[in-house]
C-alpha cells in the first residue's frame, strides 16, 4: 500500500469509544482514519473494502511501562535491539511504547536516554519512562538497591536535560528526601511525576498528587498493602481523581479479583493496563538480565536468580487484552478504553492516538472471535497480518 491509497476495512466488529457497533467499516487514508460508519450502507460501488466479517477492530493498544521483549532491552539495548523490541509488542498490538528503563548508574541512564530519544524522534518510541533510582529501598523489587538514590532534583533534571525532550514518566517514591520538589520539578517540564516502589503512607502519597503525581506505578506492587488503619498509598492513589492507576494484567502480579477491586474503586477511565514487560516477553524461558541483576524466566515468569523477587513480566498486551474480557468479564469498550485511550490521554497523545475516531492516526488491531491478534496496522500501515487478510475478498462497499 501506498501512502496515497485509501484503505477501506468493513463488516467488522467496531469498539468505538462509544461503544461496541457490528459491520461498521473504516476507511484509511495517509496514515490517518478518515471515515467511520455503522452500520455499513448497502453496497454503493465506491470503494472496494476488505471484508472483515466475523473480526473485532480495536485501536492500537498504548504501554506506558515496558521494559523490552524479543529478547531485547529498552534499559541496555543497542538501537537495533530496541527496535526489535519494539516490534515484537507491535506484532502483539502495541502500537504506542513508552520505553521504560530501571535503575542504573546516572551516567548510563543518561547515556541510554540519548540513544532512546533518537529512535522517539524517529517514530519507534513515544517516549522515555525512568523507573528508578529514585525509589525505595524496602520496595526496590527487581531493581539493585546499592544504586538507589533519594531524588535530588538537580539529578532528576540531568536525567531529563539528558532525554532532549524525550522523558515522558519518571517513578519516584515521594517519601524520599527531595520527593516532593522532585515531583514539582517534573510537573513543571512537563513530564509524568508516577508514585511507585514506594514505602510512602496515606498522607505522603496524597502529598505526592497534590504535588502534581498523576500516575500510579503498577498498583498495589512494590508498596504497601491496605491496612485497615493504615490505608497507604494504595487507598490514595486509587481514591484520588487525578490518578491513572497501572495495573500488571498478567495474572501473576495480581489476582483476578484485585484487579476487579482496582476497576470498580478507580472506574473505567482511570485504569492503564500495562506489561511491564522484560526482554522474554514474545521470546521465551530462559536466562536474562534486568539491568544489572539477573533474572530467570520459567513458564513465562521473570523472577531475580537471588531472593525471587518478581522481575518484569513477560505479558503482552493483546492477552492482557484477552484476560480482561474473558476473566474479568469486562466490556470490550472498557477493555479497549484501558490500553488506548486511557494511557494515550495520560501522555498527552490523545488528540492523535487512543481510539478509533476520524482524524486520529490509523493505528487499528484486527482480532479473531478468541481475541487473538490477526493484524495490526500502525500508521496506515500493516504491520503484521496482512497476509492473513489477503484471502478475504475486497468486496464493493
Ligand atoms: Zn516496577
Amino acid at each position: 500500500m501506498t501512502d496515497a491509497e485509501r484503505t477501506v476495512l468493513a463488516g467488522a466488529r467496531l469498539v468505538l469509544p462509544t461503544g461496541v457497533v457490528e459491520n461498521g467499516k473504516i476507511a484509511v487514508e495517509n496514515g490517518r482514519i478518515t471515515e467511520i460508519a455503522a452500520p455499513v450502507t448497502p453496497p454503493d460501488g465506491t470503494a472496494p473494502a476488505l471484508d472483515l466479517t466475523g473480526l473485532t477492530v480495536v485501536p492500537g493498544f498504548v504501554d506506558m511501562h515496558v521494559h523490552g521483549g524479543g529478547g531485547a532491552s529498552y534499559h541496555s539495548g543497542t538501537a537495533e535491539q530496541i527496535i526489535t523490541a519494539a516490534h515484537t509488542h507491535l506484532a502483539h498490538g502495541t502500537t504506542t511504547t513508552v520505553a521504560s528503563t530501571v535503575t542504573g548508574e546516572i551516567d548510563d541512564l543518561c547515556r541510554q536516554a540519548g540513544l532512546l530519544s533518537e529512535l522517539v524522534e524517529d517514530g519507534v518510541l513515544a517516549g522515555i519512562h525512568f523507573e528508578g533510582p529514585f525509589i525505595s529501598t524496602n520496595r526496590c523489587g527487581a531493581h539493585d538497591p546499592d544504586l538507589l538514590r533519594d531524588p535530588d532534583p538537580a539529578v532528576v533534571r540531568k536525567l531529563l536535560d539528558a532525554s532532549r525532550g524525550a522523558a515522558r514518566m519518571v517513578t519516584l517514591a515521594p517519601e524520599l528526601d527531595g520527593g516532593i520538589e522532585s515531583i514539582r520539578l517534573l510537573v513543571e517540564r512537563g513530564v509524568i511525576a508516577a508514585i511507585g516502589h514506594t514505602d510512602a503512607g496515606y498522607d505522603t502519597t496524597l502529598a505526592g498528587v497534590a504535588a502534581g503525581a498523576t500516575v500510579a506505578t503498577h498498583l498495589f506492587n512494590a508498596m504497601p498493602a491496605v491496612g485497615h488503619r493504615t490505608p497507604g498509598p494504595i487507598v490514595a492513589l486509587l481514591e484520588d481523581e487525578r490518578v491513572t492507576v497501572e495495573l500488571i494484567g498478567d495474572g501473576v502480579h495480581l489476582h483476578p479479583s484485585v484487579v476487579d477491586l482496582a476497576f470498580r474503586g478507580a472506574g473505567a477511565e482511570r485504569v492503564a493496563l500495562v506489561t511491564d514487560a522484560m526482554d522474554a516477553a514474545g521470546f521465551g524461558d530462559g536466562d536474562y538480565m534486568l539491568g544489572p541483576l539477573a533474572v530467570k524466566v520459567r513458564e513465562g515468569v521473570a523472577r531475580l536468580a537471588e531472593g525471587g523477587s518478581i522481575a518484569g513480566s513477560t505479558l503482552t498486551l493483546d492477552v492482557a487484552f484477552k484476560r480482561a474480557v474473558t476473566i474479568n468479564g469486562l466490556p470490550l469498550e472498557t477493555v479497549s478504553r484501558m490500553l488506548s485511550l486511557n494511557p494515550a490521554r495520560q501522555l498527552g497523545l490523545s488528540d492523535r492516538i487512543g481510539s478509533l475516531e476520524v482524524g486520529k492516526r490509523a493505528d487499528l488491531v484486527v482480532l479473531d472471535e478468541q481475541y487473538e491478534v490477526v493484524a495490526v496496522m500502525r500508521d496506515g500501515v500493516w504491520a503484521v497480518g496482512a497476509d492473513k487478510l489477503t484471502d478475504r475478498v475486497p468486496v464493493a462497499r
